[in-house]
């Protein structure tokens, strides 16, 4: 049985699980005409009422094949002598953000890349009603070293704990509220926003900014410009027409004027605010807390000494850089 077990010391959980039998080759499960090989569907967007399970579809989501974390495990909390172990319940699901196999968030296009985005709030608000699920990540990878290319998807992964990375965002946000009052990324916001050198693109909703202390070049995050601390909730048309459009452009940039280096896109949105487990848990967050996205440029090669990142372009730069390859810019 796979099994959480947190590192006293350092305060993080391991996800510990024998090893089991690689993936089978073959055809590519997530085309359109390959519905079987998947799980049954969990949610999908088709027109003209095509059944589930068959071809039809725009976005798909299907359990992911060797799931880490799996919502009919029985979620137990046990101590072990000093140490803490829990079972790995929640949700591991695959969003198949396009029929076609080659299809990349640069190929498609904006309306089809709004759907994914519309997929990534219900399966949210979904996963939330289930209040043993704490924390969800939804990630987006593309070209992972070691890894052949594959069909277009996003990974959803839901589990009984909050993200060790969640966790010390969330405890950040909340020391600077209760110290100043204010929102840090709103703070962040209105500054970035005022000094221009770090600021890649502006929209009527959203800002997409490269972090005064980017860990590698290129890493950029998307920040709404109207506060508030989770995505689904925040979704709206407008908003996510726009993000749609400026994710596209991102990509389209990224691809067209750095060679379509690999990437990784998460997003960061408040946990489930049901879990609670303690009166006081997250009792600030809805002002303290900011949902955003946050994308590294070939994470894989990150340089680090110790736990200390070293990138060797500047934030101001990679931001000048990005704005130059941005489409419809001059020399872009
Ligand atoms: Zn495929
Ligand atoms: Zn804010």
């Amino acid at each position: 049985m796979d099994e959480l077990r947190k590192d006293p010391t350092r305060g993080h959980w391991v996800l510990i699980r024998p090893k089991t039998k690689p993936p089978l080759q073959g055809d590519c499960p997530y085309c359109p005409g390959a519905e079987h090989l998947t799980g049954s569907e969990i949610a999908a967007y088709r027109k003209n009422g095509s059944a589930p399970n068959g071809p039809g579809w725009s976005v798909r989501v299907v359990p992911e094949g060797d799931a880490y974390f799996r919502i009919e495990w029985e979620l137990v909390r046990e101590g072990v002598g000093m140490f803490d172990m829990l079972t790995p319940r929640g949700a591991s699901e695959l969003i198949v953000e396009s029929p076609r196999h080659d299809d990349t968030l640069a190929t498609m296009d904006p309306d089809a890349l709004e759907a994914v985005l519309w997929m990534y709030r219900d399966r949210l608000a979904d996963l939330k009603r289930d209040n043993q699920i704490r924390d969800i990540l939804v990630s987006r990878r593309h070209k992972k070293a070691g890894v052949a290319p594959h069909h277009p998807y996003s990974r959803v992964s839901a589990i009984p704990i909050v993200f060790d990375e969640t966790r010390r965002e969330l405890r950040e946000a909340r020391e600077y509220y209760q110290y100043k009052r204010r929102c840090l990324y709103c703070d962040m916001l209105r500054q970035e926003i005022n000094a221009e050198d770090r600021v890649v693109r502006l929209t009527p909703a959203f800002a997409a900014i490269v972090p005064y202390a980017a860990r590698g070049p290129l890493e950029t995050w998307i920040l709404p410009r109207p506060h508030g601390c989770s995505y689904e909730d925040a979704l709206s048309a407008e908003s996510a027409r726009d993000l749609a459009r400026l994710l596209s452009d991102y990509f389209r940039a990224l691809a067209g004027g750095f060679g379509d280096p690999g990437f990784e896109m998460t997003l960061h949105t408040a946990p489930n605010l049901r879990s609670r487990i303690l009166q006081g848990d997250w009792a600030t967050i809805r002002d303290d807390y900011h949902w955003h996205i946050e994308i590294l440029v070939q994470p894989e090669r990150a340089n680090r000494v110790g736990g200390i990142f070293v990138n060797e372009t500047p934030p101001e730069v990679a931001a000048a850089q990005l704005r130059q390859a941005w489409p419809g810019a001059a020399g872009g």
